[in-house]
């Protein structure tokens, strides 16, 4: 079988609508900035980012900047347009990617430049920033690095 390049769903169906709890990560991201939310009373990491912490309930956060890299967790290939909109990036990966520098912390991102045949769990992976035409929204997106 001929290997294929990964594609990613088209930016028209990017509709990011952060809240108090949110803003902070798209804020970050909108500058390439991969950034994860930390309780400040007892150093728990938190994402998706919300108003307290789960494990000592304090409601005060801080926010760290990460180096962007991550390992493969898991993944799936799309291979069916779920909608038309669709119909034009496929194959396309959906990876859970562990962040190497936040243990335990896994964003849910396409897998870009790379072929779907490559793509292996434990791969090492960066992170990488595609913006929205005609918006302030950066999408993140992992790759494996240069
Ligand atoms: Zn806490």
């Amino acid at each position: 079988m001929t290997s294929e390049r990964a594609k990613t769903p088209p930016l028209s169906l990017v509709d990011i609508h952060p809240d108090a709890s949110t803003e902070p990560f798209w804020v970050a991201a909108a500058e390439h900035r991969l950034v994860c939310q930390r309780c400040a009373a007892c150093g728990t990491r938190r994402m998706p980012p919300g108003p307290v912490c789960a494990v000592c309930r304090s409601l005060d956060s801080e926010w760290d900047e990460l180096s962007g890299l991550g390992t493969l967790y898991t993944f799936t290939i799309g291979r069916h347009a779920l909608m038309p909109e669709m119909a034009g990036s496929l194959p396309h990966v959906i990876g859970v990617v562990e962040l190497d520098d936040a243990p335990g912390i896994r964003l849910v991102a396409n897998v870009v430049d790379v072929e779907v045949d490559e793509v292996a769990i434990g791969m090492a992976l960066e992170v990488t920033w595609e913006d929205v035409p005609g918006t302030e929204v950066s999408v993140y997106r992992f790759r494996p690095p240069a």
